[in-house]
Order: structure tokens, then sequence, then C-alpha cells
């Protein structure tokens, strides 16, 4: 549920980000467990730009954001960084 994190003021944002509709098991799962579902239903949020700039501006450490893992996320922070 990271909508709400993004920009709790704009009230269309939950019905934009999809991991609102599914919930937050997707997003959060026990370390081990695949990402693959939360992956496939950020590629087809309108959000995941926006997303994944807050989680890296944020420093986000748990969970998919955006489409990335915080595998991903750390390797892009480096790469970038
Ligand atoms: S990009 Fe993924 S984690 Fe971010 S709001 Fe969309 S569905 Fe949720």
């Amino acid at each position: 549920m990271h909508f709400e994190t993004i920009n709790p003021a704009d009230a269309t944002r939950p019905a934009q980000a999809l991991c609102a509709q599914t919930g937050p098991d997707f997003f959060f799962p026990e370390p081990g467990s695949s990402v693959r579902e939360a992956k496939r239903i950020c590629a087809l949020c309108e959000l995941r730009r926006a997303c994944l700039d807050y989680a890296l501006t944020n420093d986000e450490r748990f969970g998919v954001w955006g489409g990335l893992s915080e595998k991903e996320r750390l390797a892009l922070r480096r790469v970038s960084g």
C-alpha cells in the first residue's frame, strides 16, 4: 500500500495504485519469497515512476516499490550514486 506515502493529499491515488487493489502481501513478501507477482503488477501501474522516485528519495529499504526489489534499488543507487 505504497500510495498513501507517495501523496496522501491526492484522493485519486488509491484508484491508480494497483497495489491498493491487491493488498500489501505481494509487495512485502517473506524473506526468500518471490517478488515476481509484485513486479508484474507494478509494470501495469500508472504510478510506477513516482513510486520508484519516492522510494529512492526516502531510502525505502523493504519491499517492492515502482517495480524494483530492495536489492535492485540498492544496485541502482550504487550505479547512479
Ligand atoms: S508501482 Fe507498484 S508499489 Fe508503486 S504504487 Fe504502483 S503497484 Fe504500488
